[in-house]
């Protein structure tokens, strides 16, 4: 299997696309930590999936954007799992407005979870990788960090700053066996893009090449090749998984 003795810390995967990278993961070997933030239901459903598949999974609550609990995080994860190879950032949150009706909280709690705690994930996950001198790193950001979308600032501000982040990253770690990546979904059919408007979604597939909405599986298929060793000498790049979206 690929991800054979492997563990994997991913975040947000309660629901969505971290719940189909969990299980994308451990279908091919990995042992994993399932952060959540409030919807234990949906976590416990993930963890019982991944058992059903004879993997082992670890349930850990935790905000991400609060730096006690992310440190918290990956001492679970490690106590329970041994060690951190793949670490997936993938919690997200959306406060949609346009500018001029944004308040500096709206900004904030998006950022602080998109970015912040990507960030703060990543240092926990370096330096463990660091003492093997390997891992993968796999940033969620968004089709929206690249096209902009109006009304999303603060998120494609986020998901942009992911794209920062994961290049910058790489160039700092790749000499130590540890590789950083991106993926930018584009229109993904999960919770978070359930409350859309029919026409926003109308629009949005007939911009999309492959003229459907992705699923979550689609784009956990790309997480795990990048989080295993088939893209061994890929690094710093972000790999759109949006059916061919060219503009939102
Ligand atoms: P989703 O169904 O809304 O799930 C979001 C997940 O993030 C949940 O597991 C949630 O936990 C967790 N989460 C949110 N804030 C958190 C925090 N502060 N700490 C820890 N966990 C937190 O979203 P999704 O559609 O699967 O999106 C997953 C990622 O893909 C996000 O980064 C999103 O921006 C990105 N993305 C999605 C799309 C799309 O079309 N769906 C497109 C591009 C990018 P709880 O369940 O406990 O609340």
């Amino acid at each position: 299997m690929l991800l054979d003795a492997k563990t994997a810390v991913i975040t947000g995967a309660s629901r969505g696309i971290g719940r189909a990278v969990a299980l994308a993961l451990a279908r091919e070997g990995a042992a994993v930590c399932l952060n959540y933030r409030g919807n234990e239901s949906s976590a416990r459903q993930t963890q019982a999936e991944v058992e059903r598949l004879g993997g082992k999974a670890v349930l850990v609550q935790a905000d991400i954007s609060r730096e006690d609990e992310v440190a918290r995080l990956f001492h679970t994860a490690v106590s329970e799992l041994g060690n951190v190879d793949i670490l997936v950032n993938n919690a997200g949150v959306t406060l949609d407005r346009l500018v001029l009706r944004m308040k500096e909280s709206d900004w904030n709690a998006v950022l602080s979870t998109n970015l912040t705690g990507a960030f703060l994930c990543c240092r926990e996950a370096i330096r463990l990788m660091l003492k093997k001198k390997s891992g993968s790193i796999v940033n969620i950001s968004s089709v929206v960090a690249l096209t902009g979308n109006a009304g999303q600032c603060n998120y494609a501000a986020a998901k942009a700053g992911l794209v920062g982040l994961t290049k910058s990253l790489a160039q700092e770690v790749g000499g130590r066996g540890i590789r950083v990546n991106a993926v930018a979904p584009g229109l993904i059919s999960t919770d978070m893009t359930k409350e859309l408007p029919q026409e926003v979604r109308d629009r949005m597939i007939a911009a999309t090449a492959l003229k459907r909405e992705g699923s979550p599986e689609e784009v956990a298929d790309a997480v795990l090749f990048l989080a295993s060793d088939l893209s061994r000498y890929i690094t710093g790049q972000v790999i759109g998984v949006d059916g061919g979206l060219a503009h939102v």
